[in-house]
């Protein structure tokens, strides 16, 4: 075909598994990748740094197939407009996202270039798409195991898509310089992040295969202990689809030969988890914002900056809460168990909003992603569908005893209290004079004593929670 096809890449950073760019292995191909300045949720500080990483990454997989990956800042439509008619485009290409910004903007743009063009849009990110499943009663489900069951009944996913041969245009079409975009931080303190993670589809496959073999057989018992290598740590890469959820569960089935048992189940339902954000967040497009139970908008939710802050920097006197923000801060991650213990210390131990704790999780995650966000933290909240009962208020210490008996991971993160015995290790605090000198803690110097205590702390939630109920 002449006329050349715009593959507009969002948050599918990847050739293999592809839907839009398979469709247009046709045409002479113009990648495009547009960073939308009116985005009402750009990303944080960590997400920018993957995404930087991630084009570069992607820059160079299109190079070499003779493709070069055009970057624009700006207002999408007219971005595709103006290359468009500068290039004589005849179709447009993507897949499509699911965030209610997104939605509407990508109908408007559909509607528009359709007057002239054609558009094609396909699903690159999910098991099924949101409208996909419905309760007998045509209502959407709300709660997550008949929506795992719908979901498992369509039994196979399309299959995967190869990389196309493809044809790069030879046009030459006005590229911005990616430094330009200020998204890689200055001054550089990304230095936790590279140590940690390599952006980018190899990266992802990489992480993938390494997990298969050496974390997944035994997934059901491990994934719960932050110190161990136990988790997939894919999150990042799913967010930017750099991996599609097809290919890893494929991969997961191939690994059993296509007979889960519990540790494929058990993996296997958390990506479920995350198809189960974005149907709600389709559904239910306040999901971000509002507590999906009302009765929460009366919640007396206490603004207080210090100990907000107290949180954020993992200064809490809680070793395993401290240990998992300051890990977030270091390198843009934390473990699951560790998220639902930091999450539940903030809005019970401290009745600070899951909001703004949804608001840090944003800026500092390098998977940060609208959906599970917000999901995860009104189910911590016990506000949202399907949540935790908010009377589940975790004691820090008997968590960190449970998922972390030895201190392992509290020592990698809070360091000063590293000496400490493995009794006095989650509670520094009940430890004699002579342990905390021996181990050269100094309480209320080197380490905070605890900023609530425990059992008051729990009392006041209860009492607030219960309140709520009553609204
Ligand atoms: C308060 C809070 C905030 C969270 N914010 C985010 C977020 O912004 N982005 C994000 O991707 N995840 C979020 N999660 C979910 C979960 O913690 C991460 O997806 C998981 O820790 C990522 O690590 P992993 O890839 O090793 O997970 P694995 O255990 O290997 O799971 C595989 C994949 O399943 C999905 N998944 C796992 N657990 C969940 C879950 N509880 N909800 C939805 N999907 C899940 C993820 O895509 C993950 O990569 C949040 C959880 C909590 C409690």
């Amino acid at each position: 075909m002449n006329a050349p096809a715009i593959v507009w890449f969002r948050r599918d950073l990847r050739l293999s598994d592809n839907p839009a760019l398979t469709h247009a292995a046709d045409f002479s191909i113009i990648p495009l990748f547009i960073w939308d300045e009116n985005d009402p949720h750009t990303p944080g500080g960590a997400s920018q740094w993957w995404l930087y990483n991630s084009l570069i990454s992607l820059q160079k997989s299109l190079k070499e197939k003779g493709l070069n990956l055009i970057l624009r800042r700006g207002n999408p439509l007219k971005i595709i407009q103006e290359i468009v008619a500068s290039h004589n485009v005849s179709t447009v290409f993507w897949n499509r996202c699911y965030e209610p910004y997104i939605i509407t903007r990508d109908q408007e743009i559909k509607e528009t270039l359709s007057r002239s063009i054609k558009c094609h849009s396909f699903n690159a990110s999910l098991l099924a798409e949101p409208w996909t499943l419905k309760t007998r009663s045509d209502s959407p489900y709300q709660v997550f195991n008949p929506f795992f069951k719908a979901l498992q009944a369509l039994e196979s996913f399309s299959p995967l898509l190869p990389i196309p041969p493809l044809k790069g245009y030879k046009g030459s079409i006005l590229s911005d310089c990616l430094e330009d975009w200020g998204i890689y931080p200055q001054p550089d303190w990304s230095q936790g992040l590279s140590q940690e993670w390599a952006p980018g589809e190899e990266g992802a496959h990489k992480n993938l295969t390494s997990f298969l073999s050496q974390a997944l057989p035994g997934y059901s018992v491990y994934r719960n202990f932050p110190d161990e290598r136990s988790t997939s740590k894919l999150s990042p890469y799913l967010h930017w689809g750099e991996i599609s959820p097809r290919q890893v569960w494929h991969s997961v089935l191939n690994t059993c030969l296509g007979e889960p048992s519990q540790n494929e189940w058990s993996f296997l339902k958390e990506i479920a988890w995350r198809e189960f954000a974005y149907y709600l967040l389709y559904h239910f497009p306040e999901l971000p914002t509002k507590s999906l139970r009302r009765q929460f908008d009366q919640f007396p939710w206490i603004k207080d900056k210090e100990y907000l802050q107290k949180w954020q920097k993992g200064m809490t006197g809680y070793p395993i809460v401290d240990a998992g923000m300051r890990e977030l801060w270091k390198t843009g991650w934390m473990h699951n168990r560790v998220r639902m213990i930091t999450a539940s210390f903030l809005v019970k131990h401290l009745l600070i909003s899951w909001q703004e704790g949804a608001a840090w999780f944003y800026d500092t995650l390098v998977d940060a992603d609208i959906a599970n966000n917000a999901l995860n933290w009104q189910w911590v909240a016990g506000c949202g569908v399907d949540s935790a009962p908010y009377f589940r208020i975790f004691n820090p210490v008997l968590q960190g005893q449970k998922f972390d008996p030895q201190g392992k991971y509290v020592r990698k993160w809070v360091p000063e209290i590293q000496l400490l015995p493995d009794q006095y290790i989650h509670n520094p605090w009940e430890a004699p004079t002579g342990a905390l000198k021996s181990a050269g803690v100094e309480l209320g110097k080197s380490h905070p004593f605890p900023i609530v205590d425990h059992k008051k702390a729990r009392a006041r939630a209860l009492e607030a929670f219960a309140t709520a109920q009553s609204f």
